[in-house]
């Protein structure tokens, strides 16, 4: 699914932030990989560019068998939507829409009729076990099922990636669990996976781990 290059990113600044230096990966389909590293290390930097949101300064990446470094905007903006699924420690529901509008929202691009997309949107909702709140408006949720929501919409248009940037941060250990266990059963159903984490539990779930320090990526 993935292949990175010797990617650099550097910030300008005074002097100049080295983000990441000369990192390499590869990450195969059904992969579920955790990221760990200190605060300021390049771990956000790094979900940046395999999300498409941000570009390496040098170097290559592949997404898909795509060279994503020489595509233009749109044509990166286009396979993020296709093929990236993003999921955040704070959830961005909106407010004023009920759980499955939340999920039907990732598809008002290309999703096809509405009918079709509010089918998706009610599996989507079943995979993470959250078709019983699905009229429901997110502030009547509770942090773990609004992030299993935040789950549902990230995967309703079956992405190649699902792209994860501390997606435990704000729960109790309990919840924490139970989005374990979701990762779990998206991973056997094929779902590729990457999570940054400071959090051990997490960390030690993943199948494999890799360590940023100062930029720079190593295999644990
Ligand atoms: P945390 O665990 O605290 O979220 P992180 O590992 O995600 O940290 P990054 O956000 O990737 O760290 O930041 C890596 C380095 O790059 C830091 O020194 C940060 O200050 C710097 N940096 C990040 N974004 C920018 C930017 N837009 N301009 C300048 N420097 C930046
Ligand atoms: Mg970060």
């Amino acid at each position: 699914v993935i292949r990175l290059r010797d990617v650099c990113r550097v910030f300008p600044a005074e002097p100049p932030v080295h983000a990441l230096a000369h990192v390499s990966l590869r990450v195969r389909r059904g992969d579920y990989l955790a990221v760990v590293g200190p605060s300021g290390s390049g771990k956000s930097t790094l979900l940046n560019i395999l999300g498409l949101l941000d570009r390496p300064t040098s170097g290559r990446y592949e997404l898909d068998g795509i060279e994503t470094t020489t595509l233009g905007d749109g044509a990166r903006t286009r396979l993020r939507g296709h093929r990236i699924g993003f999921v955040f420690q704070a959830f961005h529901l909106l407010p004023r829409r009920t759980v499955l509008e939340n999920v039907m929202i990732a598809m008002i691009y290309g999703g096809g009729p509405r009918g079709e997309r509010r089918a998706r949107a009610e599996a989507a909702l079943a995979k993470v076990g959250m078709s019983h709140r699905a009229g429901f408006p997110p502030e009547r949720l509770s942090g773990g099922e609004r992030q299993r929501v935040a789950i549902a919409r990230a995967i309703v248009r079956e992405p190649s990636l699902l792209l994860c940037d501390e997606p435990t941060g704000n729960l109790d250990s309990r919840n924490t669990g139970l989005i374990l266990d979701l990762f779990d059963d998206l991973r056997d159903q094929g779902h590729t996976i990457v999570v940054i984490t400071h959090e051990h539990e997490v960390a030690k779930r993943a199948h494999r781990r890799v360590r940023i320090v100062d930029g720079v990526l190593a295999e644990e």
